[in-house]
């Protein structure tokens, strides 16, 4: 049982709050997902004093607006952010002024592409203020007329009230298998009232971590750790306060834009020819139509942060970029479908069930093994594929292969050789080596 109905109905609950860096939005968006997310999967909140120098960059401020709106100088209401977060440029700084056509027209924001559409617009750090609407609007306004441009907002530097991000982590069966290290699936939730992007990879985490639980990965494979918070700042935070995961991480997926209709597409580690990018591979080979692109190819997002400098943890990203409706509010439920949220799920599931169970066999024994004496023979009647490859296998336990990487040479299922693996490890014959960190040194 799901504590959700629909994956498309748990979206629907935080998609229009006002999500950013930091705001009571985002608080909101992670408490329904602490609440969404598998039981058990200690789920955590932090939160990062503003200011906090996190690597180069620093943590922002809380973001509260209490009113916003453009009105003319009579007073005639021309868009208000109570009815639309998208109404303003994120991060706008506070303004309460009588402008002419001339004044207000360079802090108005509209999409050519999307006449109807309003644009999402942000300036963390630029610090400015705007509003955003349809081009249809803009054009509308009478131009010999003043307007009052009135946004109240305040940057709250109160470390009690800091940038909040998520965790929770999802074991294998038997608990943690601590040399084995983890796996990290990455969904940001920054994206005020949109859907597609940033709402739908977010929901097709959490189906992915009660997939999971319902089902553990088998004993002695990685924990699956799951990050929820704002891209790029947040991802960043969190590793800066816990440098000591980074070698422990051995791979990473980020998912987005995973609801519309559209085909999935996968973007390569930083690494490109990882064991990791070989699993997406072999997964989507089976999927029939899709893309591959190169590592942090348009869109990319916190990928580059955890496949980044000093990081370097190799991690996938997973979309279905690109769509018309991209960072403007048609980017509602309208263009999401449950059934391309739940394949994305599927195809993310099976990635990280081969990546995170696998391991490099290290033979312990000399010469060819006695296969029938220790009751690793396989009966080519029972399974003809498995007996024709047995001695290709077991000249592979050398440390340097994993068993995805030998299943994958002698042409057979993933699940299979593994089982047939895991009898030489019962056996005390092989020695399982952990996939190994690819974080720096220093
Ligand atoms: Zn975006």
């Amino acid at each position: 049982m799901r504590p959700y109905a629909s994956l498309k109905s748990l979206l629907e609950r935080f998609f229009p709050l006002h999500r950013t860096l930091a705001s009571d939005g985002m608080d909101e968006t992670l408490r329904i997902l602490g609440e969404a997310m598998p039981p058990g999967s200690h789920f955590t909140i932090e939160t990062y004093a503003p200011g906090t120098p996190v690597w180069t960059w620093r943590v922002p401020e809380r973001y509260v607006v209490h009113e916003a709106y453009l009105e003319t100088e009579e007073g005639r209401r021309i868009l208000d952010f109570k009815e639309n977060p998208l109404h303003i440029v994120s991060y706008s700084l506070p303004v309460d002024r009588v402008l002419t056509w001339e004044e207000l027209q360079p802090h108005l924001y509209y999409s050519e592409k999307r006449p109807n559409a309003v644009p999402w617009v942000f300036k963390f750090y630029e610090r400015d203020w705007g509003f955003c609407l349809s081009k249809a609007l803009f054009d509308q306004l009478p131009r010999h007329q003043r307007y009052r441009a009135v946004i109240r907002s305040e940057f709250i530097t109160d470390p009690a009230q800091g940038m909040a991000v998520a965790t929770a982590i999802v074991h294998p069966q038997g608990g943690p298998a601590p040399q084995a290290g983890e796996f990290l699936i990455l969904a940001h939730t920054c994206h005020p009232r949109q859907a597609n992007d940033d709402a739908s990879g977010v929901v097709t985490a959490v189906e992915l971590a009660h997939r999971l639980s319902e089902n553990p990965l088998p004993p002695g494979s990685m924990s699956v750790r799951f990050w929820f918070g704002a891209e790029t700042i947040g991802s960043i935070a969190y590793l800066a306060h816990h440098e000591d995961l980074i070698p422990k991480l051995k791979g990473g997926l980020f998912l987005e834009m995973t609801g519309n209709r559209n085909r999935l597409a996968w973007h390569h580690t930083r690494q490109h020819t990882h064991l990791l990018d070989e699993v997406a591979r072999h997964v989507f080979s089976t999927l029939g139509d899709h893309e591959e692109r190169p590592f942090a190819a348009a869109p990319a997002n916190d990928e580059r942060v955890v496949n980044g400098p000093g990081v370097n943890v190799p991690c996938l990203s997973l979309n279905r970029w690109p769509y018309d409706e991209y960072h403007t509010d048609d980017d509602n439920p309208d263009i999401i479908h449950e059934e391309m949220l739940q394949q994305a799920a599927d195809v993310a599931e099976k990635i990280v069930r081969i990546y995170a169970s696998d391991y490099l066999p290290q033979r312990k024994f000399r010469g060819p093994v006695f296969l029938s004496g220790h009751g690793l023979w396989v009966d080519w009647r029972e399974n003809w594929a498995l007996n024709r490859a047995l001695e290709k296998i077991m000249f592979q336990f050398e440390g340097k292969h994993s068993v995805f990487q030998i299943a994958q040479a002698v042409g057979l299922d993933y699940w299979m050789v593994r089982e047939y693996v895991e009898k030489f490890r019962a056996k005390g014959l092989i020695e399982a080596l952990p996939i190994p960190s690819e974080a720096p040194l220093d």
